[in-house]
């Protein structure tokens, strides 16, 4: 953002300056013009004799005086110049222009632009850019199965009504997902049965049998996992008749309701659906976002130390980078001996006394089929260790 906003400052004084040379120019050259006018008028006056000896005097120093004024703006339009040379300077030092550096061609190479095309087709499908999915599957010549498609089409349809505040059809989806949703402890349907009933009794007084009527029917099944936020349902109808708005449950009418219960649909349908609730594409994004300014930082430090060997682990970044908890999703295991990152082929070990070490680091300790435990005084055999799965 820093950045944006140093360019943003530089291209401000190049506009400033731009404006103020336009007023000036054309004022200039209006008043010249004018200037030239009057004298061509003059001299079409005197008629088709020759012009008069004053008029010549006149008429060379109109002409240098334009000379001088072109000359001038000229100037002042090559000082234009270094500002906006200026502009290209600062989006060189505040940003970032080369990052081939720090990328690893191979990742993306072979069969993994199939599955990199997948996902980012599968983000057009999630953000409901149907059109623009379609035409990057027929460019990238993509084959991806009709089964694929469909249940991102139904969940667009759903959220673009909830999104316009339409609750029918999600309604009608979370009723026929009804067992599955509530074996997922989803409360879903109760949150958008909640919501219409708020719709009614937002309508006044006149409308409150009628949302009674509403909250027999389908709050009754809800009454056991909801039954606080039903009695806070039920009590706001004392103040129906005063206006809600003015009441202690003001809040029910808040538009975050509406943006909530788009977030808990696309949490629940995606859950329901077997898809992460974020689309991969976005935490990708997202991440390399965040560690691109620490990737650039460390490059910068292996250049100057003249450290190039030190970046050549196909599947693994030169050093830990912190996403934040949102980012995380697996377990994984670094081993206390060798401080490496256990991978298939060196999983981690658990030995009898319940410490745990990678199986090259087991492989390293164990001497003559014994191994001590590096951790504790526990000597055993190698062979009784488990493989732990995460
Ligand atoms: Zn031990």
């Amino acid at each position: 953002m820093d950045a944006c906003t140093a360019v943003g400052r530089e291209i401000d004084k190049v506009l400033s300056k731009f404006t103020s040379y336009s007023e000036h120019a054309s004022s200039t050259i209006a008043s010249l013009r004018n200037n030239i006018e009057s004298l061509q008028s003059e001299i079409d006056q005197v008629g088709s004799g020759d012009i008069t000896e004053t008029q010549a005097v006149i008429l060379s120093q109109a002409i240098g005086r334009v000379k001088e004024a072109v000359t001038r703006l000229s100037t002042e339009h090559r000082d234009l110049h270094s500002s906006v040379s200026k502009v290209g300077k600062a989006i060189d030092k505040n940003f970032t222009a080369d990052f081939g550096c720090i990328s690893n061609d191979s990742v993306f190479s072979g069969e993994k632009q199939q599955l990199v095309n997948e996902v980012i087709c599968q983000h057009f499908f999630r953000e409901g850019l149907l059109d623009i999915a379609e035409e990057f599957i027929s460019e990238t010549g993509l084959e991806l199965q009709e089964e694929s498609r469909e249940p991102f089409f139904e969940l667009n349809r759903i959220l673009t009504a909830l999104k316009a505040r339409d609750l029918g059809p999600a309604l009608q989806w979370a009723e026929e997902n009804r067992e599955k949703l509530r074996s997922q402890n989803s409360s879903l349907e109760f949150k958008l049965h909640r919501l219409a009933y708020i719709n009614l009794i937002k309508e006044g007084p006149l409308s409150v049998p009628q949302a009674i009527e509403y909250a027999r029917i389908h709050f009754t099944p809800f009454v056991y996992q909801h039954e606080k936020v039903i009695q806070s349902l039920m009590g706001c109808l004392l103040y129906v008749k005063g206006g809600l708005e003015n009441s202690p449950y003001a809040d029910l009418l808040s538009p975050h309701q509406w943006s909530e219960i788009c977030d808990v649909f696309t949490r629940d349908a995606c859950a329901l659906l077997g898809l992460s609730v974020d689309s991969s594409l976005a935490v990708c994004v997202n991440a390399g976002c965040t560690a691109l300014p620490v990737l650039l930082n460390i490059k910068q430090v292996m250049q100057q130390r003249a450290v190039h060997n030190m970046w050549n682990t196909k599947e693994e970044l030169p050093i830990e980078i912190d996403l934040g908890p949102s980012s995380r999703y697996h377990s994984i295991f670094a081993c206390p001996i060798l401080r490496q990152q256990s991978t298939e082929s060196n999983p981690p070990m658990r030995l009898i006394c319940g410490h745990v070490i990678s199986r090259d680091a087991l492989n390293k300790l164990t001497t003559s089929a014994k191994l001590k435990c590096p951790y504790c005084p526990v000597e055993q055999n190698p062979a009784n260790a488990l493989e732990i799965f995460f």
